[in-house]
């Protein structure tokens, strides 16, 4: 453990110190900005990084996004998507998802670039005039007064900086260091399949709408994240990238061809520098927060992105912890006590996305036939029953909880004689 005086050179303080620049630091960095809370962010790397994707904002987030003034400004960098069809491998229909049968105005998804979404939130945290941003400044370790967290000591390229402040947000994704200086648990559990993901010209054919492919454990998603671009995400299992790389760039090609021949003039043009791998992970976090400390983002949860909820309750948790915050200045209490709301109000939902999320793992990603089947009758069934359809739909889309029943489940294997 360091004190404050110990080995620093610069000396700085502020309101609140966020540990990262992903979505869940620069929107808490945003919000409180915007109360005319002083907020230092430090982030390791130089500059936000332009990662090759496109990211499911749901209802709820566009909710967020609108609540703060800037859904209109992502929509030039993002693509509505009213509904995601979902057909089998060799072609066969299996369901339509329609987000255009949810309440407006957010009855639609919006595929958004997550570097633009973050570059906007940054732009706007600087314009409040009270967030400060220490660009290539990584965390190192906490400072503590007793038992309370008042700041942290990071290093800014050879330089060591204390930053002392009322409290410290870990916004430092999955593998939170803040995490780990609390010495708070945290299960982490790599799921055994990981994705490539690729961004594409966008060809001819889609129109508010994206494609979903299942087969034998084997997933591929097509969806428009912008006029010009398309969005590709395919399962790899995590032990397979080997072979992958052994069986070259243009068999795989020729294995997504296969799939959906709408992507053959694209594929062309690129190459292996286009293609990233990204693996997945379960993480679930005993407690959320900590006398002057709390986490937000992936560093508080992760789930499995078929439920596309990460980067949305991200969002979530900025907005509730900055509630609370605000509830501490005015009580000047920044114990664990008083950060505990934010806890409370939130951890509940991760928890409900982390268990669907498995959920969906299990029959989407299978390659055994007993659940291939059950996975293919359950989006026949629920694309045959609307009430059903909107009932898990609410509940991916952040609208409502909503969690099926045992009778639903029934329904949804289609042994319940009656339509719903
Ligand atoms: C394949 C895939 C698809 C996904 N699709 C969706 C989707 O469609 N919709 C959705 O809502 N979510 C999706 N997600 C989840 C979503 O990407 C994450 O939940 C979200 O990005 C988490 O944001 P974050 O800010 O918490 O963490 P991160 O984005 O990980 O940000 C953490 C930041 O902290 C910085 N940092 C780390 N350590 C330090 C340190 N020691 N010092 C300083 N800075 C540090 C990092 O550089 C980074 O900038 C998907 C995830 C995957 C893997």
């Amino acid at each position: 453990m360091m004190t404050a005086d110990q080995k620093s050179r610069t000396h700085l303080s502020t309101d609140i110190i966020v540990v990262g620049g992903g979505i869940a630091g620069l929107m808490l960095a945003l919000i409180l900005g915007r109360m005319g809370i002083r907020v230092t962010l430090v982030e390791k790397n130089r500059e936000l990084i332009a990662h090759q994707r496109g990211e499911i904002l749901q209802p709820n987030g566009l909710k967020i996004l609108e609540q703060l003034g800037l859904l209109e400004e992502i929509r030039p960098h993002s693509y509505e998507v009213n509904v995601f069809h979902f057909y089998q491998m060799r072609g066969d229909f299996l369901c339509d998802i329609r987000y255009d049968l949810l309440p407006p105005p957010y009855s639609y998804a919006l595929v958004a670039s997550p570097y633009h979404l973050q570059a906007l939130l940054l732009q706007k945290a600087m314009e409040t005039g009270f967030v400060n941003i220490l660009w290539e400044t990584e965390f190192q370790e906490l400072i503590w007064s007793g038992k309370k967290v008042c700041g942290v000591i990071a290093k800014q390229r050879e330089e060591r900086i204390t930053l002392q402040g009322k409290m410290v947000a870990g916004g430092d994704g999955g593998r939170s260091a803040v995490r780990s200086a609390l010495g708070i648990g945290a299960a982490i559990y790599q799921y055994r399949d990981g994705y490539f993901t690729a961004r594409l010209e966008r060809p001819a054919g889609f129109n508010r709408d994206a494609r979903y492919y299942v087969g034998n454990r084997r997933i591929l998603a097509l969806f428009p994240v912008s006029k010009s671009d398309l969005y590709l995400l395919y399962l790899i299992p995590r032990n397979r990238q080997e072979a992958w790389r052994k069986r070259g760039l243009e068999a795989w090609k020729k294995e997504l061809l296969s799939i959906d021949p709408v992507i053959e003039e694209p594929l062309k043009k690129i190459g292996l520098e286009n293609i990233h791998y990204m693996p997945v992970f379960r993480i679930r976090v005993d407690a959320w927060v900590a006398d002057g400390a709390a986490l937000i983002g992936d560093a508080a949860h992760s789930f499995n992105p078929h439920v596309a909820q990460g980067r949305n309750q991200a969002m979530e948790d900025a907005v509730a912890l900055a509630k609370v915050i605000e509830l501490c200045f005015k009580n000047g209490d920044f114990s664990k006590t008083a950060l505990m709301p934010y806890q409370e109000t939130r951890k509940k939902y991760a928890l409900i996305y982390e268990k669907l999320g498995d959920e969906l793992t299990l029959f989407w990603n299978s390659g055994l036939k007993p659940l291939v089947w059950i996975r293919n009758r359950v989006f026949r069934q629920l694309h045959k029953k609307p009430k059903l359809m909107y009932k898990m739909l609410t509940t991916v889309s952040g609208v409502k909880i909503d969690l099926f029943t045992l009778l639903d489940r029934f329904r949804a294997l289609g042994v319940w004689p009656w339509r719903t």
